[in-house]
């Protein structure tokens, strides 16, 4: 495959469903990710509420002290004491916090995963959503994240993790609302629908990489940070009107370890 990327994430198909033209800017051409956050309305303390959320959270599933780390924000502690109660350590589980896949498919792909944990035979996957909003189940289950998410783990979970299962799930869990997660089961119609859909998307995007076409999709220009690339114009107030991080809009900072794939 030419272009920059060899192996593709859920960001690049997000990218590419965004706009083909801002996918090939990215992907192709080697601009810089423009991180959109910068351009919203508290997006830096939410930025740093989730790095930190998920730094305690790694150490709590690696078993190391986490009174050492100070969150830089007042609620951090009953974060984590809501995380402590949700997935109690169990001697008989094992957790893979921080775990980056790479799945050698019809496509390369890669995920990154906040948390696996395997128990009583089942494989499940956790996102730390840390935002001001519930989660939305619906657009959480269109989104490329679980597509991705689950074909990768589905496929690559024995080789990785040192076993097979039945049951695989994706919950999406915002610790502001620890009682609202959103939880989303492979099934066998599921993993075909989604393999259909990564099969679709990459063949796409790699058309584009090899120098093929890519068409502008105006709707979503208002937030595009290309947009100076594109018409000569800096963003627009719209941009700058949008609250903090959103999860599904565009970048959020847990997408910064597959930015460059
Ligand atoms: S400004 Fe519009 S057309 Fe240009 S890359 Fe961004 S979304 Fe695509």
């Amino acid at each position: 495959m030419s272009g920059n990327i060899r192996t593709f994430s859920q960001k690049a198909f997000h990218t590419f469903e965004q706009c083909p033209l801002k996918f090939r800017y990215v992907y192709r051409d080697g601009l810089a990710w423009l991180r959109e956050y910068h351009f919203r309305k508290n997006s830096a303390q939410w930025v740093k509420r989730g790095q930190d959320f998920h730094l305690m959270a790694e150490r709590y599933f690696l078993r190391l002290p986490t009174a050492q780390l100070t969150p830089a924000f007042p609620e951090g502690e009953a974060w984590l004491a809501s995380l402590k109660e949700c997935i109690p350590l169990r001697e008989e589980e094992t957790y893979f916090p921080e775990c980056q896949v790479v799945c050698e498919w019809d496509y390369p792909l890669m995920a990154t995963f906040d948390l696996v944990r395997l128990h009583a035979g089942r494989i499940t996957l956790y996102d730390w959503k840390v935002g001001a909003h519930p989660l939305r189940t619906r657009a959480l289950k269109k989104s490329w994240q679980t597509v991705v998410y689950l074909v990768v783990a589905e496929r690559e979970g024995k080789r990785y993790f040192g076993t097979g299962t039945n049951e695989l799930s994706l919950v999406y869990w915002n610790p502001v609302f620890p009682d609202s997660p959103v939880t989303f089961t492979l099934s066998p119609s599921s993993l075909q629908r989604y393999q259909r859909r990564i099969r679709e998307a990459a063949s796409c995007c790699k058309e584009i990489l090899e120098g093929g076409e890519a068409l502008p999709n105006h709707s979503h220009c208002p937030l595009c940070p290309y947009r100076y690339c594109c018409t000569g114009e800096p963003l627009g107030e719209a941009a700058f009107e949008q609250e903090e991080v959103s999860w599904d809009a565009e970048v959020s900072w847990d997408d910064i370890t597959e930015i460059p794939f």
